[in-house]
């Protein structure tokens, strides 16, 4: 058995904000087209009642657009992430993930309503020591 962990620093700070088992890598939207599509909206309607009917409220993807994606780590425990910040909700129902120590951004994104974080596998590391 391979415990392989993987470890995440901060592209701009080099803090560590992952260092754990290697979490599902998975295919989801960018978080730039995610901000761009805005009928994603949030609605609350104060309370919800329900209506003995089993409905799963998805919402409807209307897939005509085509949707950039790319590959993320998938992770649903917060408390695997070493150091990070998550943002307030933001209008396409996702927070952005950011380092915990610079607050700089995005290292991915959580969704809110699969309850998934997914931090970018494409985070660039600094490069070694120097800061010109
Ligand atoms: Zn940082």
């Amino acid at each position: 058995m391979t415990n392989t962990k993987l470890r995440v620093l901060c592209p701009h700070c080099s803090s560590v904000v992952f260092n754990n088992a290697t979490p599902q890598i998975v295919e989801r939207p960018t978080i730039r087209s995610i901000l761009r599509s805005k009928h994603t909206t949030i609605e609350q309607e104060g309370t919800q009642q329900q209506t003995g009917e089993l409905d799963t409220n998805d919402t409807d993807e209307t897939l005509s657009i085509p949707v950039a994606t790319e590959q993320y780590y998938s992770i649903r425990d917060p408390f695997d992430f070493d150091n990070v910040s998550v943002s307030k909700a933001l209008p396409s129902n996702i927070k952005l993930l950011a380092c915990a120590d610079c607050d700089k951004g995005p290292l991915g994104y959580f969704d809110i309503s699969a309850k998934e974080y997914l931090m970018l596998r494409t985070i660039p590391t600094p490069p070694s020591s120097k800061q010109h």
